[in-house]
């Protein structure tokens, strides 16, 4: 069987470089894709001296070409944190609509197979729990998330108008949180938020009374059912997330036992539009795909922790962004 060839969009970011890690180790050919503005080239340089991996610094909102054949496109560029929203919302619209559209029109011409990463996001603030994927969801527009649910919704449409009208072999994750090592230690998400604290020794910061919900699964269980989504033939929405729920003030409890820091939870505003709970219904993924997340929060938690803890301390300080991206 020859080499498969992929294309991985978003691949210095923290899923994009775990995909890619997935994909040498099948034995890919892969080519990742980035244009740094929320990517780090420091999740992928263990690649670099691999003979089967290539890397295209470029935005995949204008334009996109690879050179030879392609079997299959993941498209994870998109910034994906509340914060980068609000900083760079305009490109947020356009990686999840034009940059969509690129990476479509790229698979239509190779004949390759597409999978795009979508979000719980799409269920916005939900009405229904835990969150199947008959649900259409409870999303604002014009709130500050718009830009990014928005996006990914119009990306779900676009991705099906490709398959139902030319035909496309197309497959759509529906992401929940999910935590591991190379998240961005200060991108705003509550982990690394919470673990950048108790490593600098300030508070932890819970946003209104940390009654909210989250439902936070390990990158390594998430990485597999991509992996197994990718290779079904199921081209309607799959949710994968971990269905273990838990308050944002446990969550904080459980760092804090965790870290062994000695500061305390502070409680800030609540962001607008800040979903109330969120959990997955993982049903389908697993009379699908026979998936489920095996990696429980304790040991997801540690790894996470001792990956953070063993940066150099000056990126525990590092700002999420250091550079200046205009206005589009
Ligand atoms: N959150 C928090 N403190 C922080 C950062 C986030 O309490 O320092 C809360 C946030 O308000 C939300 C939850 O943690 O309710 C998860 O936030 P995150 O940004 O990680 O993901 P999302 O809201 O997209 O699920």
């Amino acid at each position: 069987m020859s080499q498969k060839r992929v294309l991985i969009t978003g691949a210095a970011g923290f899923l994009g470089s775990h995909l890619c890690d997935r994909f040498i180790k099948e034995n890919c050919h892969v080519m990742a894709m980035d244009n740094l503005i929320t990517g780090d080239l420091r999740n992928i340089e263990h690649l670099f001296k691999l003979k089967n991996f290539e890397f295209y610094h470029h935005d995949v909102s204008k334009f996109v070409h690879v050179p030879g054949d392609l079997d299959y496109i993941l498209h994870f560029a998109s910034p994906a944190s509340p914060i980068d929203y609000l900083k760079i919302p305009i490109q947020t619209l356009k990686v999840g609509s034009l940059g969509t559209h690129n990476l479509l029109g790229l698979a239509k011409a190779k004949n390759a197979r597409i999978l795009v990463a979508s979000t719980s996001e799409v269920y916005g603030d939900p009405l229904v729990h835990p969150q199947n994927e008959e649900y259409w969801g409870n999303v604002n527009p014009v709130g500050p998330r718009g830009v990014y649910d928005e996006a990914k919704r119009f990306q779900e449409a676009m991705t099906m108008a490709y398959h139902t009208y030319h035909g496309l072999e197309t497959r759509i994750v529906r992401i929940f949180n999910t935590y591991g090592p190379r998240m961005r230690l200060n991108d705003g998400r509550v982990l690394p938020a919470f673990i950048g604290q108790a490593l600098r020794g300030e508070d932890l910061t819970a946003f209104g009374d940390g009654s909210q919900t989250r439902s936070f699964c390990y990158v390594d269980d998430l990485i597999e059912g991509i992996y197994r989504l990718l290779m079904s033939d199921c081209a309607t929405p799959v949710n994968i997330g971990n269905p273990n729920e838990i308050t944002i003030n446990e969550f904080a409890e459980e760092i804090i036992k965790l870290t062994g820091t000695s500061q305390k939870v502070v409680y800030k505003p609540l962001p607008q539009d800040d979903p109330k709970q969120r959990k997955p219904d993982t049903t389908k993924a697993k009379s699908l795909l026979n998936w489920e997340p095996k990696v429980s929060r304790e040991e997801g938690l540690r790894i996470t922790y001792e990956y953070f803890k063993s940066l150099p301390k000056e990126r525990w300080y590092e700002e999420p962004h250091g550079r200046d991206f205009g206005k589009k």
